[in-house]
């Protein structure tokens, strides 16, 4: 399995994933350029963004594929 999800046509890393957002994004910024779009927050304080909530909802699961991928009885020894 994979650790990488795709966003914004940008492969990040899952374990890098701090929060996703629940709502579209909306700062009320004239220029902004991401109205609409999901926040996903990673270390240091980076972000990517999906684009709807298709994508950020793919995102979710990878996370929680993931997440059940690294249950102790799996091997340890082959990452
Ligand atoms: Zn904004």
């Amino acid at each position: 399995m994979s650790i990488f999800c795709i966003v914004d046509d940008k492969h990040v890393p899952i374990y890098r994933i701090q929060w996703i957002s629940r709502t579209p994004h909306f700062c009320g910024e004239e220029d902004c350029c991401r109205e609409g779009w999901y926040e996903i927050r990673l270390e240091q304080g980076e972000s990517v963004w999906a684009r709807n909530a298709e994508e950020r909802d793919q995102v979710i699961r990878a996370v929680e594929a993931w997440h059940q991928g690294k249950m102790p009885d799996s091997d340890e020894s082959s990452w």
